[in-house]
């Protein structure tokens, strides 16, 4: 450390360190994925030329122009690196989106669901030990004429190496998604600034639909729950063949195939509330019947809806203030008060949304009480996952015997008011990983995500409606809007009859 180094070559040893320790992902994906015919070894080299010609120019210019927090910004994104290095490892987890989230909201538990003493131990030598030299290391800073010199002998290698490799550019365009994904610090940078992107315009006002009238007086209440990472092969009501749904099999609930609209949570509850498949944000079905005279609650355990223009949203905090004495550890802290609630309402019509947990991973014993622990031996942790899947199969049957209890619980609500024209969806926002080839839990860009993650269940259950339910082949996540509004007896110019389920 304490022979002086020129900041070509501080630039040139973090640039083969960060390709060499955390590339394997993406050269063996290169490897498996290779037009046969071409040199696989020259395509390996030439690509990892590329890599630390660009790593190399990002060390050096950002080290050049901001000395110290340039160093900073690199030690930061080598532990970054070393993190996505090890998601990617151990669950097959790109750098996506929804991960870039779960950090950036700094969701404390989701993110503590993570934690282990391998991924500890990884980070600290791939992460913190690179960083730390990274930091401490001060390179010469030297001349501009050098700068010149080495930003264009990387921008020659760098193109030199993609011209050697012009062959393979239809094949690499075919495997973006993930070759992109596997790019480190590149796929989290990007992920980053779009999960920013997407909270900025979650939060922008959102494009009024035209006025909708009520048209009927009658007293009805609807209640959506969105249930979380719940996949339809794992429903009994869908031909699983253990009993998870014992609570709602006697219901009489009508099962259609669902699927979703992409595999998490912000896009997919975005999915559920708008009209049709958009970019942009539209009223979201709890605004658009608030402002047509609707008693609108929303209930949440979960995060990520698109912001509501509502009086009444509780999350688990506000829960636990209204009702003391209630658990709030579990989805069941969604019902407290939900029946006094229905019947104190002053409006003849109510839509209540319960925003739940329920399936969420990795650690899925925490999202139930443990009287629900029925699949036993129930896994805690990926290492118990990946060393008996059975343990992870029963840990997730767990979650879903749960939330089969927590809708039954709602349906028992609503037959308590046999008088009112009741209704009751429940919808989860996308599939899961169990897995399936060395993936778990969601979140795979949707180019490429397994059918596992898409693949969800729609429940419906009615009282004195006067609806039927078609019998669709599968419905998608715009179907609930439509589903609702015919419900309430909803006259609007936005209604359309082939997104919903009712005749
Ligand atoms: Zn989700």
């Amino acid at each position: 450390m304490k022979r002086s180094i020129s900041l070509a070559a501080y630039s040139l040893i973090l640039g083969v360190f960060t390709v060499a320790a955390f590339h394997v992902p993406f050269f063996s994906h290169v490897i498996s994925h290779l037009d046969s015919a071409g040199p696989g070894v020259a395509v390996v080299a030439f690509l990892a030329l590329m890599l630390v010609a660009l790593d190399f120019l990002f060390y050096y210019l950002l080290v050049f122009f901001a000395r110290t927090a340039g160093r900073i910004v690199i030690a930061i994104t080598l532990i970054a690196n070393a993190i996505s290095a090890y998601l990617f490892g151990t669950y097959q987890q790109l750098a996506s989106v929804e991960m870039m989230g779960n950090i950036l909201h700094s969701s404390a538990t989701e993110v503590s669901g993570y934690l282990s003493a391998f991924l500890i131990l990884f980070v600290l030598f791939l992460g913190v030990m690179p960083a730390v030299y990274a930091i401490k290391r001060k390179p010469e800073r030297g001349s501009w004429r050098k700068l010149l010199l080495c930003t264009l002998l990387a921008v020659l290698v760098g193109f030199g190496s993609v011209l050697a490799n012009v062959g393979q550019i239809p094949n690499a365009r075919r495997h973006s998604t993930e070759l992109g994904g596997l790019l480190l610090p590149w796929s989290y940078t990007v992920n980053s600034v779009r999960f920013l992107v997407a909270e900025h315009e979650r939060h922008a006002d959102a494009i009024l639909l035209p006025d909708a009238t009520i048209t009927t007086d009658t007293e009805d209440v609807c209640v959506l729950i969105i249930g979380e990472s719940a996949r339809r092969d794992h429903f009994s009501l869908y031909g699983y063949e253990r009993e998870t749904n014992p609570c709602t099999s006697r219901d009489s609930v009508t099962a259609l195939p669902a699927k979703a609209s992409n595999t998490y949570t912000i896009a997919c509850v975005k999915a559920m509330l708008e009209p049709w498949e958009t970019e942009e944000l539209y009223e979201t079905l709890p605004d658009y019947l608030y402002r047509a005279g609707v008693d609108v609650e929303w209930r949440t355990s979960n995060w990520g809806e698109p912001p509501l223009h509502i009086d009444k949203r509780y999350d688990v905090k506000a829960l636990a203030k209204m009702y003391p004495g209630e658990d709030a550890r579990h989805d069941g802290i969604l019902l407290a008060g939900l029946k006094e609630d229905i019947l104190a309402s002053p409006k003849p019509k109510q839509f209540i949304v319960l925003h739940t947990y329920a399936n969420h991973g990795p650690m899925y014993f925490r999202s139930y009480p443990p009287e629900f622990e029925v699949f036993t031996p129930a896994g805690k942790t990926i290492d118990e996952y990946k060393a008996d899947p059975r343990r992870l199969y029963n840990v997730y049957d767990n979650c879903m015997l749960y939330s089969d209890w927590i809708i039954h619980s709602v349906i028992e609500i609503l037959k308590g008011m046999p008088s009112r024209r009741a209704c009751l969806i429940y919808m989860s926002d996308h599939g899961e990983s169990l897995g399936e080839n060395k993936t778990y839990m969601h979140s795979t860009p949707l180019e490429i995500a397994p059918k596992e993650q898409l693949e969800i269940p729609f429940l419906v259950w009615t009282q004195n409606a006067g609806l039927t339910v078609k019998d669709l082949p599968e419905v998608g996540q715009h179907h609930i809007y439509h589903s609702v509004l015919r419900f309430f007896g909803v006259d609007s110019p936005v209604f359309d009859e082939s997104l919903c389920v009712f005749e």
